[in-house]
């Protein structure tokens, strides 16, 4: 089968022909259909020193798909063939205490598809049969990309936001699919921040109150035109840039709540005094709940939870190479490649 490759420690993506995987005991042959590109997989594609300390080459890439069932394994009991599945790409023990416990997403033994095993840049994907998610009435190319739009659910539903002023830093394809899920659960002011005009084009796209460019703005001095007095309830860290969580930390309300998804670099500096004395909450988040998000997400966009102006970029699988170029200029919201 034809596969995204990343076969040699240097900038970039090869098309390669590679064995088909075999569908094992308890396990799903999937043909993929679709397959969107994840931030993870441009700074595979870039090789840049996150990759090359986390990887093992060759390795095929890719973790957000959809596609259709084509194979079943023995034991499989609740699945298939010929039905349109996406799949969470984190495969956990299932025996560890988190796990045990019904929270799949904090366990400590996760291996990830298309960074520790084979991924869905490829015409075939094999995963366990509890990894996978059953689509219906939902387009393929919006299935496709599950999995982030699962990382801005659990992020924005981890406070409660109905009436609340909430900041989202970083309007990149997450924080741009955080943007409508906050308007949707009824938040009062959308505030989005980012330093790249086309990006923020597409928060007010996806309903953002307001969008501020924070290399020209600061963002108190909207405050009034907000109609807000002191600073803002919830705050959604979606950049992984430390200049902008600083700027999230002394613009919260005494008492607010803040979610961390971006990754910030480790030698971050924080400004201690904002979070202790203004009573600050702030959460980790990483992945997304197995399997509360999906019922989440499924739910949400049969209510009428509309997504689909985040997707930018649709070509063909053939023409990769400036999807991933598109990708790296940043101009762009989700990209969805066809196979
Ligand atoms: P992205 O890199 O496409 O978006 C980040 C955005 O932040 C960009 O648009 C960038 O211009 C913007 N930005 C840069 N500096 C800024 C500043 N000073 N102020 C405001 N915005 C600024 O990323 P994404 O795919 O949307 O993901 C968002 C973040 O979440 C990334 O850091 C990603 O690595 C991380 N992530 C975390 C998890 C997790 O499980 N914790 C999962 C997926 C992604
Ligand atoms: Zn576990």
């Amino acid at each position: 089968m034809k596969a995204l490759v990343k076969s040699s420690d240097s900038h970039g993506i090869w098309m390669e022909d590679v064995p088909q995987p075999i569908c094992k005991a308890n396990e799903v042959k999937i043909k993929i259909t679709h397959t969107a590109i994840c931030g993870t997989d441009l700074h595979i594609y870039e090789w840049d020193e996150w990759a090359q300390r986390n990887l093992n080459l060759p390795l095929i890439i890719g973790h957000e798909f959809c596609g259709v069932i084509e194979e079943i394994g023995s034991g499989v009991t609740h699945y298939k063939t010929g039905q349109r599945v996406s799949g969470e790409g984190h495969i956990t023990c299932g025996y560890c205490r988190n796990c045990r416990a019904g929270k799949r997403h904090l366990c400590h033994k996760t291996i990830g598809i298309g960074i520790h095993r084979s991924g869905a840049f490829a015409e075939y994907l094999v995963i366990p049969e509890t990894n996978i998610w059953p689509i219906d009435n939902i387009d393929s190319e919006i299935a496709a990309f599950f999995d982030p739009f699962g990382n801005a659910v659990h992020t924005t539903l981890s406070y409660n936001i109905t009436g609340e002023d909430v900041l989202i830093t970083g309007a990149g394809p997450i924080g741009l699919m955080s943007t409508a899920i906050c308007n949707f659960v009824g938040a009062r002011n959308v505030v989005v921040t980012d330093v790249n005009d086309y990006r923020l084009k597409l928060a007010m796209k996806m309903g953002a109150t307001k969008t501020i460019n924070t290399s020209k703005d600061t963002i108190n001095e909207y405050f009034n035109e907000l109609n807000m007095v002191s600073g803002f309830d919830v705050g959604l860290e979606m950049s992984g840039n430390s200049v902008a969580f600083n700027s999230m930390l002394d613009n919260m309300y005494n008492g607010g709540n803040i979610a961390l998804l971006g990754l910030l670099p480790n030698n971050t500096k924080v400004n201690w005094d904002h979070v202790i004395f203004k009573g600050l909450n702030i959460k980790g988040i990483y992945g997304r709940e197995m399997y509360e998000t999906w019922y989440k997400m499924t739910q949400m966009l049969k209510s009428g939870l509309n997504i689909s102006k985040v997707l930018t970029h649709k070509l063909k699988i053939e023409n990769y190479n400036e999807a991933f170029e598109i990708m790296a200029s940043r101009n762009c919201g989700k990209i969805v490649l066809e196979w």
